[in-house]
């Protein structure tokens, strides 16, 4: 069976991945080839960070790689956290990043956001992208308990919870990294 490697160490990513992909690709992680390389992330998108790191594999593994990159964008904070996501208030701490978009949105009457994940795919020496956009607006204070990042503070257009309150299930079927690997694996499966 063909070899793909997912450009990523985050297991439940990877889990997800195997369970759509199981009759056409072998899927292995970073873990699983040994690379433990913490590669760059310097780019200015999500699409250059998340190609940042197919390039990387390609160029040391020579063998078909994808990998994602993600984040939320605030239409009043000129996009940001954007790229800058995981790490927005200087720390790796989601309470922390969240909080700071809460602060920072304080009285704010435009509250539309997105959360964006662009999926870099190298096969066959060629490049792909794909998208997944989710909208929706940010609450004046944080609810929920379910999920990660700024789940509790986000409430998609066309629900009256956030995603903090929402099933995981239902979030992984709705979700920008839903909809952008959904759109790899119709690529992968078609070609
Ligand atoms: P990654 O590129 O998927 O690792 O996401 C980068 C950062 O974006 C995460 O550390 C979170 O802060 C934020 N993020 C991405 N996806 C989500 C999500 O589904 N819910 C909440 N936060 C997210």
């Amino acid at each position: 069976m063909k070899k793909i490697i997912f450009a990523t160490n985050n297991k439940n990513k990877t889990a997800e991945v195997i369970a759509l992909l199981k009759d056409q690709y072998e899927v292995l992680n970073l873990d699983d080839i040994g690379c433990t390389t913490d590669i760059p992330e310097t780019g200015n998108s999500f699409a250059e960070n998340a190609a940042l790191k197919t390039a990387y594999v390609f160029e040391n593994y020579r063998l078909d790689c994808f990998a994602d990159d993600s984040g939320l964008e605030v239409e009043a904070l000129n996009n940001e956290p954007g790229i800058y996501s995981a790490r927005y208030s200087g720390k790796r701490g989601d309470l922390d990043n969240m909080n700071l978009v809460l602060q920072k949105m304080a009285g704010q009457k435009n509250r539309k956001a997105r959360f964006k994940t662009v999926v870099s795919l190298i096969r066959d020496g060629e490049n792909y992208l794909f998208e997944g956009v989710i909208e929706g607006t940010i609450r004046a204070a944080a609810s929920g308990v379910k999920g990660f990042g700024y789940d509790p503070i986000f409430q998609p257009d066309g629900y009256d919870i956030t995603f903090a309150e929402m099933d995981m299930a239902k979030k992984n079927e709705i979700s920008h990294r839903a909809i952008a690997m959904k759109k790899l694996i119709s690529f992968l499966k078609e070609h």
